[in-house]
């Protein structure tokens, strides 16, 4: 996969984000990556001694947790490409109930649950990967 900045190097660094109620997904080179934001270089160091929140791999996705996001809190959670994937696809689905009838709090309640489930589907995911 190509770096979607620069489309010269490979890339390394897949960000997951969350804006309003849509969710990217960037792919970086190292270089990009640590160029795109003051934190980046932070977070690329911290990468280097990480492990995957969830099967203990070598990370190569990052990204601020999303609930941590929602309650104003910067906290980075490392997660690796197939764990990422499946991470994003989990919370994608379940985001897709329509939540703008609710209060804000109503609204932290969910996603609060929501994360609480992602983790446990990620945890039975990767054991369920790992008996394979
Ligand atoms: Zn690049
Ligand atoms: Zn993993």
């Amino acid at each position: 996969m190509q770096c979607e900045s620069c489309h010269q190097q490979e890339a390394t660094c897949h960000l997951i984000s969350i804006d309003g109620d849509a969710m990217h997904t960037r792919n970086l080179c190292a270089e990009c990556f640590e160029a795109s934001s003051p934190d980046a270089r932070q977070f690329a160091s911290a990468q280097r001694d990480a492990r995957c929140e969830y099967c203990g791999g070598q990370p190569c996705a990052g990204g601020t947790d999303f609930l941590a996001m929602v309650m104003g809190v910067q906290k980075l959670k490392f997660m690796c490409l197939p764990c990422s994937m499946e991470h994003n696809r989990y919370v994608q689905g379940h985001l897709r109930e329509d939540t703008s009838r609710l209060s804000q709090q109503e609204q932290l309640d969910l996603l609060q649950e929501l994360n609480k489930k992602a983790d446990q589907h990620m945890r039975q995911w990767v054991s369920r990967r790992g008996s394979r």
